[in-house]
This record gives C-alpha cells, structure tokens and sequence, in this order.
C-alpha cells in the first residue's frame, strides 16, 4: 500500500473493502440500538454483537486488542471509552456509549455512538446532541486538500461554543489493515501543530469524546475503563470516514 509521510493511502478497491467492513459495523450497532432499554444488561449486547460477527463472518476487532477482554467497549455514564461489558442492568437515565470494531477481508472497520436508555435529563440529551454534532462539523472538514488539524478545531470549536469539556487524553486514528494507523487525530489543535494535508485515499476514525465536566480521566482498577475524575457524564461518537475526490465518505454510516 502506498505511504504519504507515514500515512496508507487506500486505493478504491481497498476503500471498498472498508465500505464492507464498517457496514457491518453500523449494522451491528444498529442492531444494540434497537435493543438499548431498562432491564437490558451489557453482556446481553455484547452476546449480539458476538453473534453477528459469526453471522456476517466478521472477526471482532477489540477483542484481544492489546489484552482487551471484550467485543464491545460498553462505557455508562461517567465512563467514557474501553468500559466492559456487564451483569448490570441498564436503568432508566442511563447513558451508554458503545463502540464497535471488525476486521472484514483483511480491513477493519471501527464506530461508536451512545445511546440514552428509557428517559434520559435534558442536560443529557444536550451532551449527546454536541458530541455527534461536534463529529459531523469535524467530518465535514474531511475532504483533500484540507488540513487535518481543521477537522480537530472544528470539533474543538462546536464543543467550546456549547460548553461540553473535551477529553484530550484519546485521540483519533487513521484505520486501514490496522486497527490504529498514522496519523493521530486529536479533538482540538495540539499547540505547534504541523499542517497536514489531507489526500484522496486517507482513512480515519474521527471519534470525539465530551464531558459535561472535567476533562480529566481516571483509569479504574480493571485498567481499561476510563471515567471521568468528577464523575460527569461522558458521550463519544465515532465514524469511519474515507477522504474522496468528492470529499468526506462516512463508511461507518447507519442505513
Ligand atoms: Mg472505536
Ligand atoms: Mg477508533
């Protein structure tokens, strides 16, 4: 595959390959949607997701990762990323974030949303709206000839101008036959950034994470599920998004 300053660039055969992949990533997050509701526990979700993957041939692309033990990462409200799933059932108010990753034909494909459960607080649903709104401002940044540090300041812009803290500590990633490839993708513009273009062919997992709160983590015991160190709720939406001559491709899209 061809590199640009460390960077794969995908040809359209690979892109359409990815276009597989993170289908079935959004099918399957479609599929945990449709079943997000009080009295649910995550385990429940990851048994689906686990099944899905068997049925769409799919291996899961967490699972192992780096020693992580789960298909899913299922992180509730002041978790934030790389939650396990669990016996706990989900009550009304919660928020759940759940993330998703395969590797289809040699490609991975690699999403997240968060789901509010029965009824959730306004100020909930306020965090929700930023988080995906701030994705989309990022993902229309997106296109050739762009840096990449405009799809982090738009990010960082939307979420500033509606007070949800940004979580720097995670970054996006570019995605490809690796789960995480060149270059980092933060949520807001590193100081002494180096511009960036951004070509035909790259792919990245752009994937903001918001609090209402502190934009400090604190890693638990398990040492993977990282919360928020107030305790204030956290969302993360993620897609997959090739950059196309026309200009941003969302793969990971839901039907
Ligand atoms: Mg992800
Ligand atoms: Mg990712």
């Amino acid at each position: 595959m061809k590199k640009l300053r460390g960077i794969f660039i995908k040809n359209d055969y690979e892109i359409g390959l990815m276009r597989e992949a993170n289908a079935i990533v959004s099918m399957i997050l479609d599929r945990i949607e449709e079943k997000v509701a009080p009295g649910v526990a995550t385990l429940e979700l990851e048994e689906l997701a686990n099944d899905l993957c068997v049925e769409y041939k799919v291996k899961p692309a967490f699972n192992g990762y780096q020693g992580f033990p789960y298909t899913l990462c299922c992180s509730l409200n002041e978790e934030i990323v790389h939650g396990f799933p669990s016996t706990r059932e989900l009550v009304d108010g919660d928020v759940l974030s759940v993330d998703m990753g395969v590797l289809h034909k040699g490609f991975y494909g690699d999403s997240a949303r968060t789901f509010g459960v029965g009824a959730i607080s306004s100020e909930a649903r306020r965090l929700m709206d930023v988080t995906r709104g701030s994705l989309y401002r990022g993902i229309e940044m997106a296109a050739p000839g762009n840096d990449l540090y405009e799809i982090s300041a738009a990010i960082e812009q939307y979420a500033r101008a509606n007070q949800c803290s940004i979580i720097k500590r995670f970054v996006g990633h570019g995605i490809g036959a690796s789960l995480h490839e060149k270059p980092e993708l933060p949520n807001f513009v590193p100081r002494g950034a180096k511009r960036l273009v951004l070509k035909k062919g790259m792919v990245l997992a752009i994937e903001p994470m918001l609090s209402l709160g502190s934009d400090q983590v604190v890693i638990m015991p398990d040492r993977w599920t990282a919360k928020t160190r107030d305790n204030s709720l956290a969302a993360h939406f993620e897609h997959t998004v090739a950059i196309t001559r026309e200009g941003p491709e969302i793969l990971s899209k839901s039907n």
